[in-house]
């Protein structure tokens, strides 16, 4: 954490889900100066500090970056218009528009003389080459090139890192950057359309349970290999990662890779049932193989996430059990949390 607990900090994408732990965790060390943004309206974020000036921009434009950014000591850029793989795969054109953030947030940032910015990249940038065998493949920060990425998303991410290497490189602002490989935990998206795997089958889990169900739909085979990282090692990363002296876009991601079907294994476990898996082999799945390699992080930081998945799930698979049970009980939607300055 920035050592001045006084000075001000920005964190975009506030409303979703790590940017909120992230202001979470600003308060949990003593920081008095947090300004949060984000394009949704207020009650529509997942958590929401009553004592954090919250602000609900839209940062594709200028103009809103410029008041996020004014008068702050670092900025915390988690705002993407973003999702899993049904998400992104679907909705090229919008994933790539987010470079207009990350655009317009480094401008700002620049004009009001903003020293510390840090980027929120992703796995996504690794070459697709790279990814295509099922054994989990451990990738290296360099196997990023030869560029190919995931289509839409992965360019966004990969264009935008290059972005803020050269305003470090040609304009002296302090950047750093992570890639995030799948983050789950408590507070993200469960339902809709853009939640990623975990939540996905902790929802489905949840709700065969609930409903009686016996059965499973499973994307893809369910042979992929993920890695998945606790929202706890993420804001972890995060700090040591902007406090450091890493000048090159870093994995942020647990190493422990299962296939899809050893995470519906453990989320049914957690569930105490067993469904039988239907596998939808339309369905979208992105590559076969994806681990982090963590001997970067390793050597520089001597750290890596390491909450084991099972402990990580569930907890999760509890949050999105009491969200689910909320959501049929008042049948008002996802239950946010809204916290008063006494909290
Ligand atoms: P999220 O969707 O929960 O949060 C992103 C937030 O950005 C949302 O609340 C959204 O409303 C906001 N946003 C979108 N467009 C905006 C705009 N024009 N102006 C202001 N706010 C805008 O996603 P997340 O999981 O919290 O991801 C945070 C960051 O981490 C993103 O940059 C994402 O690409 C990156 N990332 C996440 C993961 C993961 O597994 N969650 C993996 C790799 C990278």
């Amino acid at each position: 954490m920035p050592e001045n607990n006084k000075k001000l900090v920005v964190v975009t994408g506030a409303g979703g889900f790590i940017g909120g732990h992230l202001v979470a965790e600003f308060r949990r060390h003593g920081h008095k100066n947090i300004r949060a943004v984000d394009i949704k309206r207020l009650e529509n974020w997942y958590q929401r500090f009553d004592d954090v000036e919250n602000l609900s921009l839209d940062l594709n434009l200028r103009e809103n970056c410029e008041i996020a950014a004014r008068g702050a000591d670092s900025i915390y850029n988690l705002a993407a218009n973003m999702g899993g793989m049904g998400f992104i795969e679907n909705n090229k054109a919008l994933c790539m528009l987010s470079v207009l953030i990350n655009t317009q947030m480094l401008q700002a940032a620049l004009k009001h003389g903003v020293p510390r910015y840090f980027y929120s990249s992703s796995a996504c940038v690794y070459n697709a080459e790279k990814q295509k065998t099922f054994e989990a493949p451990w990738l290296k920060e360099e196997d990023a090139y030869p560029a190919m990425p995931e289509d839409g998303y992965g360019w966004e991410k990969l264009f935008s890192e290059r972005m803020c290497r050269h305003f470090r490189e040609d304009f002296g602002l302090r950047t750093r950057m992570a890639r995030f490989h799948n983050v789950y935990g408590p507070w993200g998206t469960w339902y809709g359309g853009r939640e990623k795997a975990p939540a996905a089958i902790c929802r489905k889990v949840v709700e065969a349970k609930m409903k009686g169900k016996s059965e499973i739909e499973i994307w893809g085979s369910g042979e992929q290999t993920r890695s998945f990282m606790y929202i706890d090692d993420c804001l972890k990363g995060i700090d040591l990662i902007m406090e450091s002296d890493i000048l090159e876009p870093i994995n942020l991601g647990s190493s422990e890779a299962v296939t899809i079907n050893q995470l519906v294994d453990i989320a049914e476990e957690i569930a105490g049932i067993e469904l039988t898996r239907k596998y939808d082999l339309s369905a979208p799945k992105g590559v076969n193989g994806r681990n982090s390699d963590n001997t970067t992080i390793q050597q520089l930081l001597h750290w890596e996430p390491n909450t084991p998945l099972r402990v990580g799930l569930e907890k999760t698979y509890r949050w999105i059990c009491d969200q689910y049970l909320a959501r049929e009980r008042s049948d008002a939607g996802v239950v946010r949390e809204v916290y008063t300055a006494s909290a």
